[in-house]
């Protein structure tokens, strides 16, 4: 069962929306890309927990922090005897292994996941013990793209190589046992101290006048729409959209690209650009939003 969902990253969603709005910088590209895949890999590997059929329990995608310690961990995976942490890596290419580090087969070094994976599971551990909770953790580096092969593939590391996958969940979906309570409890605990943001969580930098403006479309993001009998259009990849919902869905955008600007109906009408009727985006801020009217402002939140 999946107890806890996997949200995209606000990061990649800020990116998403920033590539078509400004030309993004070197670094930011490197990121856009490496997150994207991340999430990507990360979204295959459900599919496979999803077809689990042994009593489970899922937890994607987990922020906490022990000892004044923040680690991320992609999935947890709950069983009777035992709690799985996976790393999920989307790497293609040919790699190989070598005294304890990973390398490209052009010799370029990427960091070991090993070791990240291992501080984060024994932060688990120390942080499991303080609930007062006793159960083993063991922790698995998937890789998960098919076009992915590691040369000296060590037999002694907690490698999972994607031909593995398969017989490796069949071993998992084997187990006869039920989870009690106590797994419940634990799942619910660990859920209810997931943090929403990361302490140091990097955002790319940009202001208001380096933004191209215009209504984004919701499936592809590009600034293509047009309007055509109530309904907004991307002429880019052809979704369709009520005007209510990409109205709505722009003034959500603009206010996770800028937290700090509070949404008024002026500013909102600039960012969308092809709204003309100020009377509909006033009801459908109305509808959405709280309201809140300051002497001679209003803004909403
Ligand atoms: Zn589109």
């Amino acid at each position: 069962m999946i107890f806890k969902h996997r949200t995209e990253p606000t990061e990649l969603t800020i990116l998403k929306l920033l590539a078509h709005r400004m030309e993004l910088s070197k670094e930011d590209q490197l990121n856009f890309f490496n997150l994207k895949k991340g999430y990507e890999g990360e979204k295959l590997f459900d599919t496979f927990l999803e077809k689990l059929e042994c009593d489970v329990l899922v937890l994607n995608d987990l922020l906490l922090s022990s000892s004044n310690q923040t680690f991320q961990l992609d999935t947890l995976l709950v069983t009777n005897n035992l709690v799985y942490i996976f790393e999920i890596k989307n790497y293609f290419g040919d790699f190989y292994f070598k005294n304890d580090r990973l390398f490209q087969k052009n010799d370029n070094e990427v960091s070991n996941p090993l070791n990240q994976l291992q501080r984060s599971e024994l932060l688990l551990r120390q942080l499991l013990h303080k609930l007062g909770f006793s159960i083993p953790v063991q922790s698995m580096v998937i890789f998960i793209n098919e076009a992915f092969t590691l040369y000296l593939a060590p037999l002694d590391k907690p490698f999972i190589l994607p031909t593995q996958l398969k017989t490796f969940f069949q071993k998992i979906n084997s187990h006869k046992s039920t989870l009690d309570m106590q797994h419940k409890k634990m799942a619910e605990k660990l859920s209810s101290l997931h943090m929403q943001q990361h302490p140091h969580q990097k955002r790319p930098s940009y202001n208001n006048d380096q933004l191209q403006t215009g209504m984004s479309c919701g499936a592809c993001q590009s600034l293509t729409i047009t309007i055509q009998n109530k309904k907004s259009i991307c002429t880019t990849c052809k979704n369709e959209e009520s005007i209510d919902s990409a109205l709505i869905r722009n003034a959500n955008e603009y206010s996770l690209l800028f937290p700090n600007e509070k949404i008024t109906l002026p500013k909102i009408m600039d960012w969308c650009r092809i709204i003309t009727s100020k009377k509909q985006l006033r009801r459908v801020l109305d509808n959405n939003y709280q309201k809140v009217s300051k002497r001679r402002w209003t803004y909403y939140e």
